[in-house]
């Protein structure tokens, strides 16, 4: 069994797919293609896992949850086989579910044991990172502050870690309704997809109520967020608009849009894909900034910018404030499978294109 090849194409490091330097012609509005954008390497990895899981067991694979925050992949994986469904009481006796890359609670894993379920956890290892720091947390009998989105699958995953000690707090005014047993025992942690610049201001909220606030031993936010940000922040002061490709429900992709209008971007939409596009939105716009959340396929990039270029905003250049190296290896168990069956060789999971966006 075979799959076809993959969909989710990603750049090439040096332009981004975005055509730098190609198109110079001088009367045309200029588009700026923010780099890194699109895929990190935790979302490279779990739709790899669910691509993988397919080839090597055949459909139906489960996915509790949208394995990532993307409309695009989640029915592209859809039409392969994949079964997405809320819970894995939705799941068949013994059958074989993936956990998404957002992570789950101990309460779901041993829902999925009591169904006798196969699962392969595609959580990506910085979310399992802010778990463990839950975890060992409570251990040490801190309160300790999730600064995150009530609501979001990563949030409830970690919460779940330690229901007793977290309280989940979602911006600065939240922070003045927080009540702790001991003020000299007291930690955040966060969400990994959350604007860098706000969840400073709630953590400095959070210092001037409990000055001993101890930090995280890392940054939670992961390094795929906060290079997105840095490189929308770079271009957003030049553009009339600013587009950012992703889906509704990604927090990263929506923190993009509220980063760009915090650095001086005129306007900013998200749509999912091109035919979303508004021609309204680009009246008068001389320069168009282009990005795309963590979760989001080089494609759907190309297709706005050609969008873009047939209205004559024909000059495309990239814009690069980091170049993104990281990898993770595929859950151990799958790895395994794969090699007793001759799937996949002595590397354990190889991004489809290196560098920035390897491109997670
Ligand atoms: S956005 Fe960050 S935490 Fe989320 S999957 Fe990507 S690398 Fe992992």
């Amino acid at each position: 069994m075979s799959l076809p090849s993959p969909s989710f194409p990603r750049p090439p490091q040096d332009d981004g797919g975005a055509g730098s330097g190609q198109d110079q012609t001088p009367e045309g509005g200029r588009v700026l293609v923010a780099a890194p954008r699109g895929y990190c390497a935790g979302v490279d990895r779990a739709v790899d896992v669910v691509e993988k899981a397919l080839e090597l067991y055949g459909p139906p694979i489960y996915v509790r949850k949208e394995i990532v925050h993307n409309k695009y992949v989640v029915e592209t994986l859809s039409e392969r086989g994949a079964i997405f469904v809320q819970e894995v009481d939705e799941v068949p006796e013994g059958a074989r579910v993936v956990f998404s890359a957002h992570g789950v609670s101990p309460q779901v894993v041993a829902a999925a044991q009591e169904r006798h379920l196969a699962t392969i956890d595609a959580t990506c290892p910085l979310v399992t990172k802010v778990h463990r720091e839950a975890v060992r947390f409570a251990r040490e009998d801190y309160d300790i502050i999730l600064v995150g989105h009530q609501g979001h699958e990563e949030v409830e995953g970690t919460f779940g870690e330690a229901p007793d000690h977290i309280q989940v707090v979602g911006s600065p005014d939240e922070v003045d309704s927080v009540t702790v047993r001991d003020p000299s025992r007291v930690v955040w942690i966060s969400q990994t997809t959350l604007s860098v610049d706000e969840t400073r201001q709630t953590v400095d909220r959070l210092r001037e109520r409990f000055p001993e606030l101890t930090d995280p031993p890392s940054d939670d936010i992961c390094y795929a967020t906060q290079n997105r940000q840095v490189a929308v922040k770079s271009i957003a002061p030049d553009v009339d608009v600013m587009i950012v490709v992703g889906s509704a429900n990604s927090s990263n992709s929506v923190r993009l849009l509220e980063v760009a209008l915090d650095a001086g971007a005129g306007s900013a939409h998200r749509v999912d894909r091109a035919s979303e596009l508004r021609e309204e939105w680009f009246e008068g716009a001389q320069t168009v900034g282009v990005t795309s959340g963590a979760s989001v396929p080089e494609v759907l990039v190309r297709d706005v910018i050609a969008w873009l270029k047939e209205r004559g905003l024909t000059h495309v250049e990239q814009v690069r404030t980091e170049t993104e190296t990281t990898t993770f290896a595929l859950p151990r168990n799958l790895r395994m499978e794969l090699k007793k069956s001759g799937l996949i060789d002595a590397r354990p999971h190889a991004p489809r294109q290196s560098g920035a966006n390897h491109t997670h």
